[in-house]
């Protein structure tokens, strides 16, 4: 499941106000808000500034796939690419050297970003 932080600093706010490893961006956003009218006295946050959190708001999850899930049954597997464009990046890589595909065809992609689970 994919973690989400997140820095008062980050909006400008001068707090140290730090939160880490919530488990959805729903969830942080309800403890934000708890934090917002404790410490600096926002009782609803204005939608602008609520935009301006979700813009800093830091998603980890860590990505993976394995070549079997899109039917290719050769084994290969990756786990822990850190963002998705890694994970298809080194795929590329793999799909060149292993499967001999210079491109990879965009159904081919769709149905790879399908599977690619973030944990
Ligand atoms: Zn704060
Ligand atoms: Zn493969």
């Amino acid at each position: 499941m994919a973690k989400y932080s997140f820095k008062c600093e980050d909006v400008g706010m001068d707090c140290g106000f730090v939160m880490h490893n919530a488990g959805s961006e729903e969830e942080l956003l309800e403890m934000l808000k708890t934090h917002a009218k404790a410490s600096h006295g926002v009782t609803s946050i204005p939608a602008d500034l609520l935009n301006k959190i979700k813009q800093n708001i830091k998603k980890s999850a860590k990505y993976s796939f394995s070549c079997a899930s899109v039917g290719m049954n050769c084994g290969f597997e990756i786990v822990g690419s850190s963002s998705e464009q890694e994970l298809l990046e080194e795929l590329a890589i793999h799909a060149k050297t292993s499967h001999g595909m210079t491109s990879i065809p965009q159904d081919t992609l769709n149905k790879i970003k399908q599977n690619i689970k973030a944990a």
